[in-house]
C-alpha cells in the first residue's frame, strides 16, 4: 500500500514520509502488556501491507479449546515444581483422558497465561516457528515475539536460516500506571480476537462490530496479573529487544499515551518514528 502522503488532521497539508522505504520483510512490534500496541500494529499492517502474528492470539486460541473441553480439575498436578516443566504428553493425555493435542498444548497455555506469566520458550519457539513458518517467515508483524533472550537468540537464528530479515521494531512505551488503568478496561472478541476498551475503542452494544458475538474481559486482565506482566517485561522483554539492538536492529519508540488519541495522530506518531530511524 502507498504511504507517501499522509493527511494532516485539517485536510489541508500533506506530510510525505520519503525516507521509509516502501516495502519491508518482517517488524516486530513491543512493549508492555497494555502499552497500546495493537491501533499501532494497524498503522503497519495497512502501511506495508502485512500480517500480524500474535504469540498471545495463538496462545489464547488454543487455551479455549481446552476450556471448551471442559476440565476443571487444578493444572498444577501437570506441572512438576521440581524439575520446572510439564509431566510427559502422554502422562497429561491420560489424565485429561484425551489424545487431541490442541487441548494438551491449550492446558500448558492455561497454566501460564492465566497466571500472567510468560509460557516456557521451548513451547514458545517450537509454536511461533511452525506459525511463522506457514507464511513463509516474510510479511509479518510479530506481535508479542520475542519475549526472553532464548525466543531473541532463536528468532535471529531462524532468520539466518530461512534467508529473511527484521526491518525494525516498533517499540510502543507507556507508564505502569497508565497501562493499570486502560487494561482494566480492555474487552477482547472471544471468537476474532479484535481488541476493544470501553472507553477509547468501545465495542457497540458490548458486541464485536466483526463477528456480532459479545466482548468478554480478558482472564488475565486482572490487577495482580498485570503487574506480574510488567515485571516479566522489565526482567525479560527489555534485556531481549538490547540484544536484537546489538545486532543490529533499529528500534523506533513511540507513545503508548496520546494527548489526542485519533487514527491520524496514532498515524503520525508511527511513521515519524520510523522515518527517525531511517534518517
Ligand atoms: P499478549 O496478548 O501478547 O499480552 O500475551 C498474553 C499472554 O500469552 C502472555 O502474558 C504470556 O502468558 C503468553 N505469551 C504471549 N507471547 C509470549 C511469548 N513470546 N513468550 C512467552 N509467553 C507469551
Amino acid at each position: 500500500m502507498a504511504h507517501s502522503y499522509i493527511p494532516e488532521t485539517n485536510g489541508i497539508s500533506m506530510k510525505m514520509y520519503d525516507n521509509i522505504p516502501k516495502e519491508v520483510t518482517n517488524i516486530v512490534v513491543t512493549g508492555k502488556s497494555g502499552a497500546g500496541k495493537q491501533p499501532r500494529i494497524d498503522v503497519l499492517v495497512d502501511e506495508f501491507d502485512l500480517q500480524q502474528l500474535s504469540t498471545g492470539n495463538i496462545f489464547r486460541t488454543y487455551l479455549g479449546k481446552f476450556n471448551d473441553y471442559g476440565f476443571d480439575g487444578d493444572l498444577s498436578q501437570f506441572w512438576d515444581d521440581e524439575e520446572e516443566c510439564f509431566l510427559t504428553d502422554e502422562e497429561i493425555s491420560k489424565e485429561l483422558d484425551t489424545d487431541d493435542p490442541g487441548v494438551i498444548l491449550g492446558m500448558k497455555a492455561k497454566y501460564f497465561v492465566d497466571r500472567g506469566l510468560f509460557v516456557p520458550d521451548y513451547i514458545t519457539n517450537e509454536l511461533f516457528n511452525s506459525y511463522f513458518g506457514r507464511r513463509d517467515y516474510r510479511h509479518q508483524v510479530l506481535d508479542g515475539y520475542p519475549r526472553t533472550l532464548s525466543q531473541a537468540k532463536f528468532l535471529l537464528k531462524l532468520l539466518e536460516e530461512q534467508n529473511t530479515d527484521i526491518d525494525f521494531i516498533l517499540w510502543v512505551e507507556n507508564e505502569d500506571q497508565k497501562i493499570i488503568e486502560r487494561t482494566i478496561k480492555r474487552r477482547i472478541c472471544p471468537d476474532c480476537g479484535k481488541v476493544y476498551h470501553l472507553i477509547y475503542a468501545p465495542p457497540p452494544e458490548g458486541k464485536c462490530e466483526e463477528c456480532g458475538v459479545e466482548v468478554i474481559q480478558r482472564s488475565d486482565d486482572t490487577k495482580e496479573k498485570i503487574r506480574s506482566r510488567l515485571s516479566e517485561f522489565k526482567e525479560k522483554v527489555v534485556p531481549a529487544m538490547e540484544f536484537m539492538e546489538e545486532h543490529g536492529i533499529s528500534i523506533a519508540k513511540v507513545p503508548g499515551h496520546l494527548e489526542e488519541f485519533t487514527p491520524e495522530n496514532v498515524r503520525r506518531s508511527v511513521l515519524e518514528a520510523v522515518e527517525d530511524i531511517y534518517k
